[in-house]
């Protein structure tokens, strides 16, 4: 985009998001080698925990990759990777409470789930059309558009800042209904709470780069107005 002093930026958000993946990947890795002692697997547990708290009426079903396992609000699906869905591992147990996490929050009305749903569709559009209004911006010397790419590329951030709520909440309750409904004993825990904890990282880690990225465009536009 621009190859000037301000890309320095984007590389600790960088470095953290890779950081952040890589560690999620060896948590689950090492918490697929240890089993449940009670012997569900992580789908049959995601079907009881919907069932029991609330939300009977979201369908498990089983989706293809590696760590997509995900809960869809308009469609009230729950989706589990191959890793997950039919295993009994402490890391598919883990990922698929968190995600019966997230159906639990929306049958309940958790309030950070409902403004990060509707605000989807504002910020994909947004996303993809701040760079195109901010270049467009600048080559015109237009502060206005430069002002609306920037506006565009916060609401980015805002959801960043939103999902963090979301995300740790539905590990929360993850784990609370593991040991509450006697799925996992207290050692077992560990394994998920890794886990769950090294999934976060990866959000936090989004949340500086969005932040960081945003402070670029706005170094750049101020520096355009100072040579002006
Ligand atoms: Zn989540």
């Amino acid at each position: 985009m621009f190859y000037d002093w301000t890309l320095i930026l984007i590389l600790p958000g960088l470095i953290f998001g890779l950081i952040a993946q890589a560690r999620v990947k060896s948590a689950f890795n090492h918490a697929s080698r240890v089993f449940s002692h009670r012997g569900y697997t992580a789908d049959d547990i995601a079907r009881r925990l919907l069932q029991r708290h609330g939300a009977p009426n979201v369908a498990v079903t089983a989706t293809k990759g590696m760590l997509s396992d995900h809960y869809s609000p308009s469609q009230k699906t729950l989706a589990l990777s191959e890793n997950v869905y039919g295993q009994s591992s402490l890391a598919a147990i883990g990922v698929a409470a968190h995600e019966a996490g997230h159906a639990i929050q929306d049958a309940e009305g958790y309030s950070f789930l409902r403004f990060r749903t509707a605000i989807v569709p504002v910020v994909s559009i947004g996303s993809n059309l701040s760079p195109i209004i901010f270049m467009l911006g600048l080559i015109l010397s237009m502060d206005p558009l430069v002002n609306v790419g920037i506006i565009l590329f916060a609401l980015t951030v805002v959801f960043s800042l939103i999902t963090l709520p979301v995300e740790f909440n539905a590990s929360k309750r993850a784990k609370k209904l593991l040991l509450a409904d006697g799925y996992l004993d207290s050692q077992e825990i560990k394994y998920v709470d890794k886990v769950l904890d090294a999934a976060a990282l990866t959000y936090v880690a989004s949340l500086v780069s969005a932040v960081l990225q945003l402070l670029r465009l706005i170094l750049i536009s101020n520096s355009r107005r100072r040579n002006n």
